[in-house]
């Protein structure tokens, strides 16, 4: 079959995206490589979202269930392809899937390019999670690769359960209430201006080696900033204007937030919508 609309990435933005489209009647699928919700998943307390506090997971789950309540089909796995065309075709690990139209949501990446072998360390010592992983350090030094609004959020939360946090950042482009809020805490501490290039232990981690010759003890690392947009796919789409993006991948400037995202989701769920009835 083709599908009318094909999402990758379902995160806030592709979830949004694909609701839009299939309220609106069309056949609509998401394809996620990991679990429905994106970086949700891994948030414990949402902040910057209106109406309260919200917790990650059970976020993710609303939006999931109101996507599925709309209609549409979920698809676990990763599309490793795209074919422009019509219609555009993905490649899945089921085959090829033929779409009228698809929306790229596929985040952001951490930013991990001057980290040797960094994906090694799976499981022995690197997270992406602080609320996942952080109680696995409790009374360990740990320390928060990165220097945006949510790397500092990151390092509060280890520093409730960490014996200390070192935040090693090139540069800090956090806000000033966070400043403030990373300045108040006496056991996370700020490396500006460096960058880890390696990781070092045995069998665990023990350390992290920065730029500067200097090692910071670690039994733990956290790669706090995503700015990487994953944008093999967008690429591949080579201007086709039946492929459009959406949420963090665009790389939009400024701090990614679920808000961004989920408005970028719905612009790009309209945009899906009149382009499939009037063809332009
Ligand atoms: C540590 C951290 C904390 C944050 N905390 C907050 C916060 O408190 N408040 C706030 O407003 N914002 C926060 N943000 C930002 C917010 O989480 C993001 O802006 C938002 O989640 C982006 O949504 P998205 O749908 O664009 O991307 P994502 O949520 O990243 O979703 C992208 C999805 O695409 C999938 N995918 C990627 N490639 C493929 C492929 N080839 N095939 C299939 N699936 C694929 C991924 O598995 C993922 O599920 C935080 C970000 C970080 C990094």
């Amino acid at each position: 079959m083709t599908w009318d609309v094909a999402v990758v990435g379902a995160g806030i933005a592709g979830l949004t995206a694909a609701r839009v489209c299939a309220e609106q009647g069309l056949s609509t699928v998401a394809y996620d490589m990991l679990a429905p919700g994106g970086r949700l998943i891994s948030l414990g307390a949402v902040s910057a979202w209106p109406g309260g506090a919200v917790q990650g997971p059970e976020f993710a789950g609303a939006l999931l269930d109101e996507a599925m309540g709309a209609g549409v089909e979920i698809a676990y796995g990763e599309v490793t392809g795209l074919t422009p065309g019509r219609p555009v075709s993905l490649e899945t690990m089921d085959g090829p899937v033929a779409a009228r139209a698809v929306v790229v949501a596929t985040g952001l990446a951490p930013d991990d390019a001057a980290l040797q072998d960094a994906q090694d360390w799976v499981g022995r010592g690197l997270s992406e999670c602080a609320s996942c992983d952080g109680p696995l350090y409790a009374g360990k030094k740990v320390v928060v690769l990165g220097g945006d609004e949510w790397s500092a959020s990151e390092a509060l939360e280890l520093a409730a359960v960490a014996a200390h946090v070192t935040v090693v950042a090139p540069r800090t482009s956090w806000s000033a209430a966070a400043e403030r809020a990373v300045a108040a805490s006496p056991t996370v501490e700020v490396r500006r201006g460096a960058t880890a290039t390696a990781l070092e232990g045995a069998s665990a981690l023990a350390a992290v080696a920065l730029d500067d010759g200097s090692t910071v003890e670690a039994a733990g690392v956290f790669l706090a900033e995503a700015n990487r947009p994953r944008r093999a796919l967008a690429d591949a789409a080579a201007g086709d204007p039946y492929v459009l993006l959406a949420g963090d991948v665009t790389g939009a400037a400024g701090t990614p937030t679920l808000l961004a995202a989920a408005a970028d989701g719905r612009r790009a769920g309209l945009a899906v919508i009149d382009l499939l009835a009037t063809g332009h």
